[in-house]
């Protein structure tokens, strides 16, 4: 190597320790190793992976590898994350999702677009609710009854009220790469409704959509509250989701391996991860209010049993669960404990009555 790269190498990686640059200016993934020298931007190997499908806008180059000319650094140099971020993300609307490094591909690849690309944040567009009051299109909705995909027509209006609230995209367990997940409590029980669209950039609209939909909404609700707190009124994601088995309540009653989804304080049970309804809902209060997390050991008697025990008592019965590996169990009860480790809410008071009225 040239005395003349080294000392070009030197400057990039140099470059890449300023402010700003640390972390992918896409998703926010520490230590970005690769960098866009037509945007000045630093990224992390997956948003560069996405970059490279936008050759006319964003040409990428390894910081380690590659070999890095004069006026490319300077470019970088006069550029930088903090820059383009201000450039780029200058009107990014409130309810917008951001997506980070733990986000799924349809997500990532269409915030990226839509900054680089469609240039959609550049400037401000109306106001802070869902641009037009509505949004209407046809999505395939998964069968509730036989898991078939149909055209349907859906239709979001500012004031709707019955998407509660809602998850994001899910192509994982859906199968699907622009699959999304839709969530809502309707008479304290939860409905999902799995939907998808071929084209990446539908979804995602959707999903913020809901997002913009229910801001709105919120923010008629809660007339006092800042936008920093009706962000945090939004849907999350799920605290945890995954397989494990569990019992009936009577002794005598056989393990069964069930889906579980955790949402703050609802641990739903499904026979299918893409079931419409809950087999079951069990409500995880506080420890203050008689709700307990132990470790059990699971007794040999029972056949073909996951080993790795878990008992949730609460004030009316206490639920056996078991997990396939020491790496789950762990996981699980990491988020039980924390959940009933928090003081119960006013709100949440309310749904721990709904509950026990149901049960
Ligand atoms: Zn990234």
């Amino acid at each position: 190597m040239s005395g003349e790269q080294d000392w070009n190498k030197k400057s990039v990686r140099i470059l890449s320790r300023k402010e700003g640059n640390t972390k992918c200016a896409d998703c926010g993934e520490p230590d970005p190793q690769w960098a866009s020298y037509t945007l000045g931007v630093f990224v992390c190997v997956t948003c560069c992976g996405i970059h490279r499908n936008l050759p006319e806008i964003s040409k990428v180059k390894s910081l380690t590898m590659a070999k890095w000319e004069e006026d490319q650094i300077q470019f970088l140099d006069s550029h930088g994350n903090n820059a383009a971020k201000a450039k780029y993300e200058a009107h990014v609307p409130v309810y917008y999702y951001r997506p980070t490094y733990a986000d799924c591909h349809v997500l990532r690849e269409q915030w990226i677009r839509a900054k680089y690309e469609r240039q959609q944040f550049m400037k401000k567009e109306g106001s802070d609710g869902l641009p037009g009051g509505v949004k209407e299109g046809i999505l395939f909705k998964r069968g509730r009854d036989n898991g078939q995909y149909l055209a349907r027509k859906f239709v979001l209006t500012e004031m709707d009220g019955t998407l509660k609230y809602f998850i994001k995209p899910d192509p994982e367990k859906m199968k699907h790469s622009n699959g999304l997940q839709i969530t809502y409590v309707k008479d304290n029980r939860a409905r999902n409704v799995f939907v998808y669209h071929n084209d990446g950039q539908e979804i995602v609209s959707w999903f913020n959509a809901i997002r913009a939909a229910q801001f709105h909404y919120m923010k008629v609700a809660f007339p006092t509250a800042n936008d920093k707190e009706i962000l945090s009124r939004l849907p999350q994601n799920f605290l945890k989701e995954g397989y494990m088995e569990k019992t009936g309540p009577k002794p005598t009653d056989t393990f069964k391996k069930r889906w579980f989804t955790l949402d703050h304080r609802r641990l739903m049970y499904f026979k299918d991860p893409l079931d419409a309804f809950a087999k079951g809902e069990v409500f995880l209060g506080s420890i203050e209010n008689g709700y307990q997390v132990t470790t059990e050991l699971v007794p040999n008697s029972y056949s073909n049993v996951w080993n790795y025990g878990i008992s949730i008592s609460t004030p009316e019965r206490t639920y056996l669960f078991t997990c396939e590996s020491e790496h789950e169990w762990e996981s699980w009860l990491s988020v039980f404990k924390k959940v009933i480790s928090i003081p119960m809410t006013v709100r949440e008071y309310a749904v721990e009555a709904q509950f026990k009225h149901r049960s």
